[in-house]
This record gives structure tokens, sequence and C-alpha cells, in this order.
């Protein structure tokens, strides 16, 4: 009780879908459902309070013997490496053996046999779960009646922002419970944002004295003493400007920290008074509104053709081209994409939770010696999915698949850093494209993000 109750108070506003997962999979006595499935739009926290709720489990419930394997289905993009993930992390810490699963059936043999105590309970999240239609047709329906095929207390829980009608033809028989997460209204987008006021307002602190502020004790003075109802002024304002255009929490919840420092900005100069909402208000109109360009990538960029292009102009057009920063990742997931070859993926970038590192070392030592190096071969054509894959991998927190993402590709092609070999259509899954810039170029942009992009290339390890 105690712990839904500080999972409340991290995640205001999902009072009634926390209690509906603690009510399924809370109860260490008792049979788990055998799938559920959680849907709701992007950014509605089906993936943090789930997560959350599941480590708090594990935390606190010493007692309970749970298990649990939380995948990203977008990461793990085959039915195999998607087998071999789950395994790795429901199988006994202390065997070293690498897992290895051929097909479906192999995999449920080797969840039949995990079973030690009685008492045992599973946990299998899927995350991006609408994935699992690109996979064989059998391992959906597997995923949802996997507790009767391999006889332990286990639940499959498939989260994605469709209904479950959207990519499954339901069956009376193996039909989860469906959980739906609503998105949230302007007011409470409001509420959740307004939590983050003890953050935003260390962030401000932090920045001020990272910035040597002249009359720096001054304005901690002004700083310390600020009030949450001063904060939602601010939330008030800002959401005017971008509730309507952007609906993702994160981006919200960072773009509203940014745009906070140039509120406080007059104030803290004692240009504008506190309590001057109106002339506030003007001051920050246009940040705010150049803020939200920048949440948007900038078609109108000119073209650029890296690949014949010296070093010095490299360097200039790769720093001061105007990608958002996921966009910088994306080019640069691109970039890894054409030049490994997808065999290293797995061992490269999806995370074992902390088994083993992320890291070329251990491929290192299995890697076969390749006679030339592929960067200077040439590009190797790649598709979106092995493409978001990477993307994801490479990625230190996580985002969500958004539209946004996937226009961020078609610009990127816009711009010629990628180009279409066979298809067209970036939501096309048969579509292949391969990344046009060099290696210095997107050493440069992996410079801008602070990401160390040799480290993660076959050739250089
Ligand atoms: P997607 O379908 O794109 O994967 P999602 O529903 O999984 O989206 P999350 O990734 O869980 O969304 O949430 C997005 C961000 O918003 C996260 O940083 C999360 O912590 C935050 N967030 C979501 N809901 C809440 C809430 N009720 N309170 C506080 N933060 C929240
Ligand atoms: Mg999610």
């Amino acid at each position: 009780m105690e712990v839904l109750n500080k999972i409340n108070e991290r995640f205001p506003c999902r009072k009634k879908e926390l209690q509906t997962i603690a009510n399924l999979l809370g109860h260490s006595a008792e049979i788990l459902p055998s799938a559920i499935h959680i849907y709701g739009h992007t950014g509605t926290g089906k993936t943090a309070l789930l997560k959350h709720f599941l480590n708090e489990s594990i935390r606190h419930n010493n007692k309970i013997n749970l298990n649990v394997a939380f995948v990203n289905c977008v990461e793990s993009y085959t039915s195999r490496i998607l087998f071999e993930n789950i395994l790795e992390f429901l199988r006994n810490e202390d065997t070293d053996q690498t897992v290895k699963i051929e097909n479906l059936k192999d995999f449920i043999e080797q969840l039949r046999h995990l079973q030690i105590e009685p008492d045992a309970l599973y946990i299998i999240a899927l995350d991006n779960a609408e994935r699992l239609r690109d996979m064989d047709a059998n391992v959906l329906p597997s995923f949802l009646r996997l507790q009767q095929l391999c006889g332990l207390n286990l639940c499959v829980v498939l989260i994605s922002q469709l209904s479950l009608e959207k990519f499954y033809c339901k069956t009376s028989i193996d039909s989860p419970v469906i959980l739906y997460f609503p998105q949230y209204t302007k007011s409470e987008t409001l509420e959740i944002l307004s939590a983050d006021f003890k953050n935003t307002q260390k962030l401000l602190s932090s920045h001020l004295r990272r910035n040597k502020a002249d009359n720096l004790s001054h304005k901690m003075t002004i700083v310390e003493p600020l009030t949450k109802e001063f904060f939602n002024n601010y939330l008030n304002l800002f959401l005017g400007v971008f509730y309507k255009a952007c609906r993702d929490l994160s981006e919200l919840k960072i773009t509203a920290r940014k745009c906070f420092i140039f509120y406080m900005e007059p104030i803290l100069d004692g240009t504008v008074n506190m309590s001057d909402v109106s002339k506030l208000w003007r001051c920050i109109a246009g940040q705010l509104r150049t803020a939200l360009t920048q949440v948007y990538i900038r078609s109108g960029q000119p073209e650029v053709n890296p690949t014949e292009l010296n070093n010095k102009g490299i360097e200039k057009i790769a720093q001061s081209l105007e990608l958002p920063y996921y966009g910088k990742y994306l080019l640069i997931a691109a970039f890894l994409a054409s030049y490994n070859s997808s065999k290293e993926d797995k061992r490269l970038f999806v995370k074992n939770h902390g088994k083993r590192r992320k890291r070329m070392q251990t491929v290192n030592a299995n890697a076969k010696v390749t006679e030339k190096m592929s960067t200077y071969i040439g590009p190797k054509s790649f598709t979106v999915d092995r493409l978001l894959a990477i993307f994801y991998a490479i990625l230190e927190e996580k985002v969500g698949l958004t539209c946004n993402l996937l226009s961020q590709i078609s610009t990127l092609v816009n711009l010629k850093l990628l180009s279409f070999v066979s298809g067209e259509n970036v939501m096309d899954g048969t579509s292949r494209l391969q990344c046009t810039v060099g290696l210095d170029f997107i050493v440069c942009i992996s410079q801008v993000v602070g990401f160390n992009v040799r480290q993660y290339l076959c050739d250089f390890n």
C-alpha cells in the first residue's frame, strides 16, 4: 500500500490504472492472468508506470519470488533476439552460458525448464508489442497463451499504442485483460509538470552557479523562496503555447525546464516584477515560440553533400547542421547500420541488464578478422526497423516511437544525408536505406552530442 502511494506521488493522475495493475500482478498467492494488454497514446505513462511498479515490487517484496523480463520489441526486432533476451532476463543469474534459441518451440522448452521454486512468479513485459506483428504468425498467439504452454505462473504484458484488435484477430479463448491509458487533459498535464517544480528550481540554481551569474547571492535569494503557485502560473502560460502542438510529456517536461530559465531572466535582472504576469508573458512569448520550432526539425535547410567536402568544411557543416537532438542520433544510428554487419547488432547493442557490457570488447574476442575495413568499402543498406533498433540502443534515455521520429528519417533523406536504396517510403517495412555521410562527418556530429561512435564500430575494435 505504501509502495502504491509512493508511485502515485511520482506519477500523478494514474491512480486508477496503477490500482488495476496492482490488483492483477501484486498478489503472490494467486495465479497470474495469462496476458494483459496495456494501450494508449504516446506519452501516457504506459512504459514508465509499469516499469516503475515492477521495479518497486521487486525491491519491496522480498518475500515474493518475482522474475521480470522487460523487453522492447523495437530493440529485439527478430523473434530469435526477442526469445533470447527474455530468457537472459529470466534464467538463473549464475549460469554463464549464452542463451541460444532457434525457434518458438525451443523457447517454450527452455521456459519449461526454468521452474525451480514452485512459488516463483514470472512477468514478461513486451513494450512496443505491435512489433510482434512483423514476426512469425505464431509468435503473438503463443505469447497470449504462454502460461498454458509452459506451465509457469507467468503473465505476458503487451504494451502498445494500438488496441489489440488493430493487430490481432481476437478469439474468445485467449483474450487478455485490457487496460487503457487515456491521454492526459490539459489540467492533468499541468499537474504532472507541476510535480517537477523542485527539480526545475534546482536546475535553475545550478544553471546560475555554472554560468557564474552576476550578483549570484542576490539571485539565489529570489530563486529559493519561489513557490509552486508561481511555477504553476508559468506552466499555464507555457502550456497555452505548447499543449496544442505537443502532447509528448517527456518533450514538454524538458522544454518547460528550459523555458523557465528564460522566464526567470528579467525577474533576476530586476527589470520585471515577479507579480507582473502580463509583462513577463511579453518577455517570454518570443522565446517560447522559438523553442516550439526547435521541437520540430527544420526542413528548409540547404542541401549538403558531405561526401565531397574536405575536412574543414565537413566540420563546419556538421557542427552548424541544425538537426534536433534525436535527428543527430538517428543519423549516427544510420551510419552504424551502414557500416556494421547486422550479425554483430545483438552483441553490440542489446543490453543484458548489466551482465555484459554493450561495448565492443566482448565482440572483439569473437570477431573474425575482417580483410578490409568496411568503413572503406562503402555503406551497406539497412531497413527502418534495424535503424530504429540501433537508435534505441545507443540512446541512453528512452523515447517513444512517435511519428515525429519517422518524419525525422524522411527529413534526413530530404537533406540527402540518407538515401533510399529500394522503396521510397519510411513507413513501408520493406524499404532499404543507406547513409551517405562519411566517417569524419559522423565523428563531428557525434562530438556535438557527446557520443563515442568509434566504440561501436567493428572496424575500430
Ligand atoms: P510510448 O507509447 O510513446 O512508449 P508511453 O505511454 O510509454 O509512451 P512513457 O514513456 O511511459 O509513455 O512516458 C513518457 C514520459 O512522461 C516519461 O518521462 C514519464 O516518466 C512521464 N510521465 C508519463 N506519465 C506521467 C505521470 N502521470 N506523472 C509523471 N510523469 C509521467
Ligand atoms: Mg512506452
